[in-house]
């Protein structure tokens, strides 16, 4: 069966005839894969009451650390969640926060250079939140067990085995590793976050674009003690450059056990082992982590290890009709930069107030083509920003001539700019590729930026108003955006607030900095989608500002 054609069958026809037991469940959302993306997908779709069903092939949540380095997007979408706090402390229970990333010979030479002195070094401002470091392990429980409170529901031990969508929805067949029937589920919608190697894209016929693999990668989980080795440093990320071998370190809080992932190895004649993974015994590990700790005679015992591949690509649809790619599914990258699963949650954070708006029947179903649009020029660029900082940090014997020039850090993490129907730009495009964070913003299609405001006499940031639904704001002088917009959102039956902001405002900028924060002057506004884009904006008052705003928001709506 094909997810990519429409099938001349009534839907659950085929399926009978595999002796499939046809449970009639039905769903607005079928989320497959329910790892960092599928979980956050399901606690961004929970949140906005969107029941749906998740399943996860595996019987728990992530048994490796994986993913840790956190940017300050993500933790804004996980604090407009409602999880921040709890992130927080879960991360402060397995790290020391705010660590350097550093690249060194072996963790024992005393040859160090910086990428990052501290992990926040020159963001604290641009943000309410910090770069944070948390394991896929401490995260995923979290992300999960809200997702249910908000009345999410996981299937575990629970596979996708096939699929086929028609012009209706689509009908997905499950199994559990348990034994017993396949059953079906019927949804509107599929999201497919079952990772690098998605049944999903491949039963969709998405072939995926880009450099491809270059190395057969492995991460050695080991236990050692590396107290006297790591002192009083606080380090994050350490890549190792060593004579024999290429790689990174995460440690442990207490510093005696950790990960060494190995992106390749050097032969005496200087050649490049990209084939780690191959052949590879339990002495080679501990002999890698030695070399790379610099100690030949530490006690290292290995507790696992991890394959996986260095690549770097991406799909070159994000969508087929009914069915949406998101995270690893949709794009593939090297951990240089710790892109991936931020990327990932970014994502899912596009997709699920799009997905809430068209199935409540607020929005037309065209909304949900902007979500690839919006998201695959945004992945591409990342992914070739993973790829140049592997070449430039990691294996400069790659090829470069078409290397991307790189960008920096807060501008990839910040400053993504999305262009599509649900982005009333303005008519002169520049192509910038992003916006610097750190600049004056509002430009439509990029985040809003971080304002400190008082709301309710209580000390905020600007982005705490955001994310349920639509919010309008408005410069000191503008009211009337206000009044127009307010009335507008409910004659479409549109979720909306809005903010007058300024000194004497509802939210109250002590500074008046918001009309230049946000390029509004001080008698326009800003028309925010849910999931904290500018979705509009206008710079002057207007003679007609109802006509104007609701023009503005039927566009938004695809209505
Ligand atoms: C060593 C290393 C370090 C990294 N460090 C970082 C970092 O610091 N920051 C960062 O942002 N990213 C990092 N990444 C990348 C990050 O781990 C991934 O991008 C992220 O885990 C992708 O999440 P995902 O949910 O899309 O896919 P996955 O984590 O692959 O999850 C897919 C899930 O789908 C399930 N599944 C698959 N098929 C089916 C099916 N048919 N039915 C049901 N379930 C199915 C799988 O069991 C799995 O749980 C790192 C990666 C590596 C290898």
């Amino acid at each position: 069966m094909n997810g990519g054609g429409t099938s001349p069958q009534p839907p659950y026809g085929h399926m009978s005839a595999r002796g499939v037991t046809v449970a009639g469940q039905q769903v607005p959302v079928l989320v497959a894969g329910g790892s960092l993306v599928g979980l956050s997908t399901s606690l961004l779709l929970a949140t906005a009451g969107v029941p749906h069903l998740l399943i996860e092939r595996h019987r728990g949540t992530a048994v490796h650390p994986r993913a840790a380095s956190f940017h300050q997007r993500t933790m804004e979408i996980f604090r407009t969640l409602g999880v921040q706090a709890a992130v927080e402390a879960a991360a402060e229970r397995e790290f020391v926060q705010n660590g350097a990333i550093v690249s060194v010979p072996s963790l024992s030479s005393d040859q160090v250079t910086y990428f990052f002195r501290n992990f926040n070094e020159g963001v604290e401002q641009l943000s309410p939140t910090a770069r944070l470091f948390i394991t896929q392990i401490g995260l995923e429980p979290l992300l999960r067990d809200t997702a249910q409170e908000r009345g999410a529901t996981h299937r575990y031990a629970t596979e996708l085995v096939d699929f086929e969508q028609d012009d209706d929805g689509v009908t997905a067949v499950m199994r559990s590793r348990d034994g017993g029937a396949e059953e079906t589920v019927r949804s509107d919608y599929l999201v497919a976050a079952d990772g690098a190697h998605s049944l999903v894209r491949e039963r969709s016929g998405i072939e995926m674009t880009g450099r491809g693999a270059f190395a057969r990668c492995v991460t050695i989980y080991f236990r050692a003690d590396m107290r006297d080795l790591i002192g009083e440093r606080n380090l994050s990320v350490v890549y190792v450059n060593h004579p024999e071998l290429l790689g990174f370190f995460r440690f442990s809080f207490a510093g005696d056990a950790g990960f060494l992932a190995v992106f390749s190895t050097i032969e005496a004649d200087g050649s490049r082992d990209t084939h780690v993974a191959e052949d590879l015994t339990p002495e080679r590990c501990v002999d890698l982590v030695r070399k790379a700790l610099g100690r030949p005679d530490l006690a290292v015992d290995v507790d696992n290890v991890q394959r996986w591949s260095a690549e770097a690509s991406w799909a070159p649809r994000f969508q087929d009709r009914r069915v949406f790619l998101a995270g690893d599914a949709a794009h593939v990258m090297p951990p240089t930069g710790g892109f991936g699963g931020n990327t990932g949650v970014a994502d899912a954070h596009n997709l699920a107030w799009k997905l809430a708006l068209v199935a409540n029947g607020t929005a037309g179903a065209a909304l949900l083509d902007t979500y690839d649009a919006e998201r695959r020029p945004v992945a591409g660029l990342t992914v070739e920003q993973a790829y140049t900082r592997y070449v430039l940090r990691v294996d400069p014997s790659l090829p470069r001539d078409d290397l991307a020039a790189p960008l920096d850090d807060a501008s990839i993490e910040l400053g993504p700019i999305y262009r599509s129907g649900a982005v009333l730009g303005p008519d002169e495009d520049d192509g910038a590729p992003l916006v610097d964070p750190r600049l004056p913003g509002g430009r439509p299609g990029t985040r809003a930026p971080h304002l400190p405001v008082d709301r309710d006499g209580a000390p905020a940031s600007v982005l705490d108003v955001l994310g349920d639904g639509f919010v309008l704001l408005a410069g000191p002088t503008g009211q009337p955006w206000c009044d127009a917009a307010a009335s507008a959102a409910a004659d479409l039956g549109m979720p909306l607030t809005a903010y007058r902001v300024a000194p004497d405002g509802t939210l109250v900028d002590a500074g008046s900095s918001f009309p230049e924060t946000f390029g509004t002057g001080a008698d326009g506004a800003v028309l925010v989608r849910p999931d904290g884009v500018i979705g509009w904006r206008v710079t002057a008052a207007a003679e007609n500002p109802r006509e104007e705003v609701e023009r503005a928001m039927r566009r938004l709506l695809f209505r």
